[in-house]
């Protein structure tokens, strides 16, 4: 057996433990430690500390909960997250009345995005209680057994389902609605989404095979869980690495970021699966079914998917044993669970039993630990990404987990690497949170060899040699140099990705050489080279260096927002690109970048900018660097301005819009025009033929009555753009 000493997965500033400490001090009468903490005086205020730490905790928990559940693109681990949340409501508990100028963090999260109609649930759609241990779960049932006054409990049990939860509204049979959790009452409606999966019946089945019929309620929500497979998840990321795009992290966030996408044709593209176990609203209730088993049998027949073996359990030690097998069985499933539930299966006792505010009292859920394995850490290496961040990954001894060899792990950063104090030569045990790359979660210290030294993150760049730096509360370090190698080649690649400029033949191995071999610098020397430059580089024969000219040259032609993407600027993933290069047109609009214009164009790409990500985009579109590889893509002629069509009502008009217009963003304007024939550009010249001026107009307007250029106004516009 393993003497593993279980770190806490952030070490937090303060404890519990200090807040008592704390409060010795203040109280130096109470000396009790580790025991409760003594009452209070009414008016007591809590130390400025404790006060600092939940506001803290408060604020980092809504980030969280945010990138969680509105945006499915969580930054920590579920573990992480877990103890954030245990140590704020362990602060909570012991100061109960405590204000902080962050609001309070709810016991739910909420998934609403704001970009999909609200839909409130007719019964709520709450969590269940959670247990981890065989002494909560007997206590769940003393509970039962007790408010039921008898012994005999039939238990039903099945898998818990990592995915996103759902609500699914039929009347009359008719599919009508799908809506997420929400804040538990009320979601976002994803009908359209959930439509476009094509796995939920418009109508539900009245009869089964053999005549008999089924009974189907006036109106009833059927809850369930929309989920991806592991083979799904391989497929898409897959996909997203060869694009460029930063794959999903579990295939939770797969199922949960597919159904919050806005447009369904995308979501059709994707299989997402559904599992139906539950109801929440049903009418009328008379018509309710007996027993869960029966409202399985209901399901099935109706058309909609189910559990393929829930069992029916005499008492709580059958029900034991029936969450154990599924556990033994979870490595072997083809999608992920994360726990089994165990339900009142009458539905006379579970209304008996009725809800808490906040959970049912008929049910828990059985959490599964993650699962781990113990291997040796060999070393550490460094990857140096495009945005300059270096990345540590530890590099392991071999070992078999969850069928797949395991030799490589994340380890986010320097913090993490102290915080665990990792050392060469460890035993390290390693976890798996349904993400598909393992992370250290601990070290077994007995097994430490003697020699061992603690790890020192490298002061400089192993890929340049230069000097690596922190930003101020970023735990991350950067090599701060442009032409670092290593940064050099991954910006180039991202470059030449295929939702890029997909410039076909640069893999990685040949940027490398071309960075190494033929002094490309920047994405605009792949312009510059040339058969005899080419057929220098190692591992580049006439053929390939003859494909990959024709291949560099036809790039130049690539349609604008896929230079946007190209250029690789920081919170500007594909999706973004495409409302970027709407708000800015062309490479003057982008060195001529107004801050106010270019949010209010991104923003109606939806993904809810923050100010940070504003900040560093404007900062990186500010640098002399970025001005400079603009003006030289420019000049090599990459990325063609939008071609002017021959058809539509402004065919053959070259438009630039100044201003604010009512009822449009800037990027549905621009898309309006460019759909009616015109060509957009930035700025006025000799070749524009038409300038719109909306509200609080700029220079522009000037330019355009110097030269003659004819103006005209929004409701202008409107009535041109609707001819024919
Ligand atoms: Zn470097």
């Amino acid at each position: 057996m393993f003497a593993f000493r279980f770190l806490p997965r952030r070490l937090p500033r303060f404890t519990p433990l200090t807040a008592l400490l704390l409060l010795t001090v203040v109280l130096p009468a109470t000396t009790a430690f580790g025991g409760s903490p003594p009452p209070l005086p009414a008016g007591h205020e809590a130390p400025p500390a404790v006060v600092e730490r939940i506001d803290e905790l408060r604020r980092e928990i809504a980030r969280h909960d945010d990138l969680y559940f509105r945006l499915a693109e969580p930054e920590i681990t579920d573990a992480e997250y877990d103890a954030l949340k245990a140590e704020l409501r362990r602060l909570e508990a012991e100061w109960p009345d405590i204000v902080t100028d962050a609001p309070p963090v709810p016991e739910i999260g909420d998934d609403r995005t704001g970009f999909f109609p609200t839909h409130r649930h007719i019964a709520p759609m709450l969590s269940l209680d959670k247990v981890t241990t065989e002494e909560e779960l007997e206590a769940f049932d003393r509970r039962v057994r007790q408010a039921l006054g008898r012994d005999a409990i039939n238990y039903w049990v099945e898998p818990k389902f990592d995915g996103i939860a759902v609500s699914l509204t039929f009347e009359n049979g008719r599919f009508t609605r799908a809506a997420t959790r929400g804040n538990g009452e009320e979601g976002d409606d994803i009908t359209a989404n959930v439509r476009a999966l094509g796995i939920v019946p418009e109508v539900l089945r009245r009869a089964v095979a053999d005549g008999r019929a089924v009974p189907g309620p006036d109106l009833i929500e059927i809850r369930g869980e929309l989920f991806a497979s592991y083979e799904e998840f391989e497929r898409l990321n897959a996909a997203r690495v060869t694009e460029g795009e930063r794959p999903f992290a579990n295939p939770r966030n797969l199922a949960a970021g597919t159904m919050k996408l806005r447009e369904p044709a995308e979501v059709a593209e994707r299989r997402i699966e559904l599992v139906c176990f539950g109801w929440g609203g049903f009418v009328p209730e008379d018509g309710r079914p007996a027993d869960l088993r029966g409202f399985h049998e209901w399901l099935a027949a109706w058309g909609l998917p189910v559990v393929e073996e829930p069992e029916m359990m005499r008492g709580i030690e059958e029900a034991m044993a029936a969450v154990r097998r599924i556990g033994d069985e979870r490595g072997e499933l083809p999608f992920p669970i994360d726990g089994a539930v165990v339900k009142v299966a009458a539905v006379e006792d579970a209304d008996v039993l009725g809800w808490s505010t906040t959970a049912p009292r008929w049910a828990v859920a059985w959490k599964f630990a993650p699962p781990r394995a113990a291997t040796r850490l060999r070393g550490i290496a460094f990857q140096v990404g495009r945005t300059g961040a270096v990345t540590p990954v530890a590099e392991l001894e071999p070992v078999e987990f969850e069928g797949a060899t395991v030799e490589r792990s994340s380890l986010h950063n320097a913090d993490e690497i102290a915080r665990l104090d990792l050392r060469i030569g460890d035993t390290v045990l390693v976890e798996k949170a349904g993400d598909i790359i393992p992370v250290i979660v601990g070290v077994d210290r007995a097994q430490r060899p003697e020699d061992s030294e603690p790890f020192a993150f490298p002061a400089l760049c192993p890929s340049c040699g230069g000097p690596l730096h922190r930003q101020p509360g970023r735990a991350v370090h950067f090599c701060g140099n442009r032409e670092c190698p290593e940064r050099v080649a991954r910006t180039i690649e991202h470059f030449a990705s295929s939702a890029a400029l997909n410039i076909r033949g640069l893999g990685p191995r040949t940027v490398e050489a071309l960075v190494r071999e033929a002094g490309v610098r920047s994405a605009v020397d792949l312009y510059r080279l040339d058969a005899e430059t080419l057929l220098g580089v190692s591992g580049i024969g006439e053929r390939t260096a003859a494909n990959l000219l024709a291949s560099i040259e036809a790039s130049r032609g690539a349609r604008w927002e896929r230079v946007v993407y190209g250029l690789g600027l920081p919170g500007i993933g594909a999706r973004r690109a495409r409302s970027l290069a709407a708000a800015a047109v062309d490479y003057e609009a982008l060195l001529d970048v107004d801050a106010e214009r270019l949010v209010a164009g991104l923003d109606d790409g939806g993904a809810g900018l923050s100010a940070s990500v504003v900040g560093d985009l404007l900062a990186e579109l500010a640098l002399p660097e970025t001005r400079q590889l603009l003006k030289e893509l420019r000049d090599a002629g990459v990325g063609s301005a939008p071609e002017l069509s021959g058809t539509g009502p402004l065919a053959g008009e070259v438009v630039v819009v100044t201003g604010s217009l009512p009822d449009w963003t800037r990027a549905e304007v621009v898309a309006l025009m460019e759909a009616a024939g015109a060509g957009v550009r930035s700025r006025v010249t000799g070749e524009t033929t038409l300038l719109v001026a909306g509200e609080r107009p700029g220079s522009n307007l000037e330019r355009a009555r110097a030269l003659g250029v004819p103006v005209i106004d929004a409701a202008e516009l409107r009535r041109r753009l609707e001819e024919n």
